[in-house]
This record gives C-alpha cells, sequence and structure tokens, in this order.
C-alpha cells in the first residue's frame, strides 16, 4: 500500500506582486553590490509563512524546519517582524546542504539567530550578502560544541568544505567581514524558480522538447 505525499504547505509568491510594505524591504528582482563591487540580483520568488507553528512545523529537509531559519530580532526591518514572513525558495537548498553537513557530522547543526535569511534591510547587511538569498546560514554549534573560537570553527569549516565541495565559509579572524563566534557557510547567489513560478517570457518559439 502506498501512502499519499502531502503537499507543500507554504505558499508560492511572486514577491514583485507583494503590497508595497513587503516589496520595499524584501526589494524582489533588485539589484544589491557585494564587497568587490559586483552587482547581484536579488531573488523574485519566495515561500510564504503564516505563523510561527507553520515555520515550525514545515520541514525542509528532515532535520531542519522553516523556523530555523527565520530567527531574527530587532535588527530585522519591522514588517519582516511579523507574520506573514517571506523566504526565497531557494532556502530549501540551503536546508538540504546543512542536512548533508548534519549526516557527515553525525549531530545536531544550529543555526544562530539572525544567522538564516536576512533581508536587504536587516542592519547587519551590508551589500550583497547571500543571507539575502536564503543561502547562508550562520552556525553557532554543532552537538555540544559552541563555535566560538578559531579552532573549532576551522575544523567544521574544512569539514564543511570537503561535504559540500562549492561552499564558501568565510575567512577567520575579529577583522570586520571576518568571523570569530560562528561559523558563516553559503552556496553563492543562488536563486531558486520553481516550476509553478511563471516565467518572464510566454514566446512558445522559446520553447525547447522537455527534458
Ligand atoms: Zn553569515
Amino acid at each position: 500500500m502506498t501512502s499519499a505525499i502531502a503537499a507543500f504547505p507554504l505558499r508560492l509568491v511572486d514577491g514583485c506582486g507583494l503590497e508595497p510594505r513587503y516589496r520595499d524591504v524584501l526589494r524582489p528582482g533588485a539589484t544589491l553590490v557585494d564587497h568587490r563591487g559586483y552587482a547581484r540580483r536579488l531573488p523574485r520568488w519566495f515561500y510564504e509563512v503564516h505563523s510561527w507553528e507553520q515555520a515550525r512545523d514545515t520541514y525542509l529537509a528532515p532535520h531542519f524546519a522553516v523556523s530555523e531559519f527565520i530567527h531574527t530580532d530587532v535588527r530585522e526591518t519591522p514588517a519582516l517582524r511579523v507574520f506573514p514572513r517571506y523566504v526565497p525558495c531557494a532556502i530549501t537548498l540551503l536546508a538540504l546542504a546543512l542536512e548533508r553537513l548534519r549526516e557527515e557530522v553525525g549531530t545536531y547543526v544550529y543555526v544562530g539567530a539572525n544567522g538564516g535569511y536576512c533581508s536587504p534591510l536587516h542592519s547587519r547587511i551590508g551589500g550583497a550578502s547571500p543571507h539575502c538569498w536564503g543561502t547562508a546560514a550562520n552556525i553557532y554549534r554543532v552537538g555540544d560544541t559552541y563555535l566560538d573560537n578559531q579552532d573549532d570553527i576551522a575544523r567544521y569549516a574544512i569539514i564543511a568544505q570537503q561535504t559540500l565541495p562549492t561552499v564558501w565559509t568565510r575567512p577567520l579572524g575579529p577583522e570586520l567581514a571576518k568571523t570569530d563566534d560562528h561559523l558563516h557557510l553559503d552556496l553563492g547567489y543562488v536563486i531558486s524558480e520553481p516550476r509553478e513560478a511563471v516565467g518572464i517570457s510566454n514566446d512558445v518559439r522559446l520553447a525547447g522538447d522537455p527534458l
């Protein structure tokens, strides 16, 4: 006997179609500049989370619920500190990456407050941070080990790099843009456009054979 698979519960939304108070902070499709001066386009498609209960009950990977990625405080802009909340669709890929890392280390992987998705207006965001793409995580603890020293951060950064070959981890150090109290890892400026998302062209001449 086969059991039915429940539909993914989060509503897919076009950020460009949201009310101005959300558009102004999510800035769908707008451009941010990274620390090297390169333009990076922000995501346009988001999942809508209507309550904390839904965030807690919606798993993106076996051990990572949506709630892991939306712990923010007063540093986040007010419109995104109440529900509904919005997360870029690529957050599902981050959850899979963290699940793979968790499998490798064989224990819990904890994402810190303000360490998952952050809007471009979050006070800690300066320019194009992959946190605004939903593809970055600040890990402050692995199992019983707190990543509050360079030795432990470096140890888990190496494991992350070996496990996720294209991952980027923030360099160690006390200076700005470095880290000495958590492990930052990210997948880069990944944009996820689910099949249900309406694309920008409906020109059938561009349609090829389905693969
Ligand atoms: Zn970070």
